[in-house]
């Protein structure tokens, strides 16, 4: 047990903001370190900690500062997780298990030898290695940067050995991974949380659709087989306890041909969990600042269906139109991040869609979608009017 009043958290996005605005809730103090000043979790959090992810001595600080350490996202260098834990400091979860999870080919190779399924891969540095993958694995094939991708970046999708050969010269000697393209009909995802008594509980299954590589809806719970779902369940709490997580994290899967592939684990709060904020009792917030504080952690239970849609830039302009009439739906709640520039596909804000049915949370949340636009500026107040206003 570890006496927490001050949680710490590395990185200052939407991610830490919602997971700041539940644990301020319940009474912690919240530090955030990240490198832009008035980050989405700066604005909300008591302090945030202007700095680089491998400012040393900043870290130290933050360490300082805080109980606990967490991190809101997982490309954040290592060496900055291992400084903390080797002054003693409490960072949850733990370093190895970031470790692991920076870096797609030990996390492929971690859950193949945990005996879970994934697709077929192969690590490539050199021209030699890409020759024996596309003999081995062959095409259609996914090329990934094995460390810093993020929402699709990263990667390349080919379809024959010159495709291959472009994406490996365009990869600049990055280590790579070389998958097996999956031609999975859903993709879905689970979100446990895990405890330092080794207690898990697990969230509903969710369907997540992407765009470009980015999240576009999440749709809960995902319409697979409650024998799919109890699987994908048992995975992610097996993959959990393997990495000796303390905290939520996320474990997304290719479904294809009556089966459940891993396609890659976050060690943090997920985007695809942005839903449980409003759709649950506990969202996946709160499920990680229980276990990171060693609090109860308790069955979460879904109120009714729900679909999630990410609100992304389209880099046409700042100003979202249309907020006031998608609030006319009395079943959606909207959550806006407080980011400036709404560069293209930059994940601004979101919005969840509750109904009795998830097909009539779909028919919501499509209207809802398209009622928001990005303007160049907002309306222009009136000059008479305006030269009144105090
Ligand atoms: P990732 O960064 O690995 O989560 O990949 C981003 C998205 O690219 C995934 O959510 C999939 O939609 C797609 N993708 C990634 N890997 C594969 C694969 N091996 N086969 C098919 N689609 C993939």
């Amino acid at each position: 047990m570890i006496g927490v009043e001050s949680i710490g958290i590395l990185g200052g996005g939407q991610l830490g903001r919602m997971l700041t605005l539940d644990a301020k809730r319940m009474g912690y103090r919240v530090v955030t370190l990240e490198p832009f000043p008035e980050s989405p979790t700066g604005q909300v959090a008591d302090e945030q900690i202007v700095a680089a992810y491998d400012d040393l001595r900043a870290i130290g600080e933050l360490g300082a500062r805080s109980d606990v350490v967490t991190y809101e996202f997982e490309n954040i260098p290592l060496e900055s997780v291992r400084l903390l834990e080797g002054q003693g400091r409490v960072v949850r979860p733990n370093g190895d298990a970031l470790r692991i999870t920076q870096d797609r080919i030990l996390e492929k190779s971690f859950v193949r030898d945990l005996g879970c399924k994934v697709a077929p891969f192969a690590a490539v540095a050199t021209h030699d290695d890409l020759d024996a993958a596309m003999r081995e694995i062959g095409f259609p094939a996914v090329i990934k940067t094995a460390r810093g991708g993020y929402d699709g970046k990263g990667q390349w999708v080919v379809r024959d050995e010159a495709q291959a050969q472009a994406a490996l010269l365009e990869a600049r000697g990055a280590a790579l991974i070389f998958e097996t393209f999956v031609p999975f009909e859903l993709e879905i995802a689970v979100i446990c949380a895990r405890g330092a008594d080794g207690n898990s509980i697990a969230f509903p299954v969710t369907e997540n659709q992407h765009d470009h590589g980015v999240l576009a809806t999440t749709i809960v719970p995902a319409r697979i087989t409650p024998e799919l779902a109890a699987r994908a369940r048992e995975t992610t709490a097996r993959i959990g306890a393997g990495l000796g997580i303390i905290g939520a994290y996320c474990v997304a899967f290719f479904v294809f041909d009556g089966d459940i592939y891993v396609n890659e684990i976050e060690p943090r709060d997920h985007n695809s969990g942005h839903y449980s904020l409003d759709a649950m009792q506990i969202s996946q917030y709160e499920a990680h600042v229980r276990a990171i504080c060693d609090l109860p952690l308790v069955e979460p239970k879904l109120f009714e269906p729900a679909v999630m849609v990410n609100v992304l830039g389209a880099g046409t302009g700042d100003y979202l139109d249309g907020v006031a009439e998608l609030l006319r739906d009395p079943d959606l709640k909207l959550h806006v991040y407080g980011k400036r520039h709404a560069a293209l596909r930059r994940k601004m804000a979101h919005f969840t869609v509750l109904a009795p049915t998830v097909d009539e949370a779909l028919a919501k949340a499509e209207a809802g979608r398209r009622k928001l636009r990005w303007l160049a500026h907002g309306p222009v107040p009136q000059p008479s009017i305006a030269g009144r206003l105090p």
